[in-house]
């Protein structure tokens, strides 16, 4: 079994970044500039956004923050949205999602100018992603994808089995598994809450995707013996005996579906570090072109 480390895949793709924006400098350009925009007070959401900020400094980036109290009002969030739209100064922005119910998401989500939509959310990116043409891919399947591309494991022909349907991962994850390219050219099954026999699904998966948030489901009676597992989960879950009062755990029984595996990945530093380096790939690309300085 060998162990797919996000952390330092992470960490080696944010250097090569840092590298771009120097060479984008030397050009006589501007460093990309992303902002995060959050609402309210969600431990989880802002442990994200902070590990976004801190990412956006190590590859050289320009960061912003703007913070909401919970109960700020859809149209001043809105409000918010067009001004980073008609800003020049900034070429990607992200909402971080959940936001309070009196929100609508998908108004917010619309409003977002797709040329800086650098989470790959709106439905224009979408549509562009199904159609194979040049977008931003939403992080987190951007981000499995660049895993299985660095540590060349082989998905053409392979059976792959997303299990998770939501917008942001089990949708576009079994698109992009799917597509004719590399990583890609599999053939998907996407399995949800209301799939039938799950075990009998997972057990056909060459590369098996895990994306429901629901920590240690996938157990080693459900994967095939040399199987990739890939684990999206990331779950809370109280533990007196950490600092913080939780453990993050992911969707994959690690210990026990390890050993059956050729490739796995950790919870945490598997997806998560990946997901937050491919909002920074994202952000440096809609620089590149808004400054007409692709590379
Ligand atoms: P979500 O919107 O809650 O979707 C969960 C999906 O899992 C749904 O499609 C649901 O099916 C399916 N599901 C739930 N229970 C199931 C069961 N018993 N059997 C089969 N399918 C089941 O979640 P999400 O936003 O995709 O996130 C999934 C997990 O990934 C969460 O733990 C989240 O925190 C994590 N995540 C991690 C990253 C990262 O960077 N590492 C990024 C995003 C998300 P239905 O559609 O039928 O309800």
């Amino acid at each position: 079994m060998q162990l797919i480390d996000g952390k330092k895949t992470a960490a080696t793709i944010r250097e090569q970044i840092a590298v771009d924006v120097k060479e984008l400098l030397n050009k006589g350009g501007k460093a990309p500039h992303l902002v995060a925009v959050i609402v309210g007070n969600d431990g989880a959401s802002h442990t994200y956004v902070n590990g976004k900020i801190k990412a956006c400094e190590l590859a050289g980036f320009k960061s912003g923050l703007v913070q909401f109290d919970a109960d700020v009002t859809e149209e001043k969030l809105l409000q918010t949205v067009k001004e980073l739209n008609e800003d020049d100064e900034v070429d990607g922005f992200i909402v971080q999602l959940p936001l309070p119910d009196h929100i609508d998401e998908k108004k917010v989500t619309e409003a977002i100018n797709p040329d800086k939509d650098v989470d790959g959310f709106h439905p224009t990116n979408i549509g562009r992603m199904v159609l194979g043409l040049p977008t931003f891919l939403p992080a987190t399947p951007f981000g499995i994808l660049q895993l299985l591309e660095h540590y060349n494991i082989e998905t053409s022909g392979k059976h792959c089995v997303v299990v998770g349907r939501s917008h942001i991962v089990g949708t576009p994850m079994t698109l992009l598994m799917s597509r004719k390219g590399n990583p890609g050219n599999c053939t998907v099954t996407m399995a949800h809450s209301r799939t039938k026999d799950l075990k009998e699904e997972t057990l056909r998966a060459d590369i098996l995707i895990a994306a429901l948030g629901k920590p240690g489901f996938i157990t080693k009676d459900m994967v095939k013996e040399g199987a990739v597992v890939i684990d999206v989960g990331t779950t809370r879950v109280a533990d007196a005996t950490k600092k913080r009062g939780y453990a993050v755990k992911g969707d994959v029984l690690f210990d026990e579906v390890a050993e059956k595996c050729s490739f796995i990945t950790p919870v945490p530093g598997g997806v998560g570090p990946m997901t937050i380096v491919s909002l920074l790939k994202n952000t440096l690309i809609s620089a590149q072109r808004r400054q007409g300085l692709e590379s």
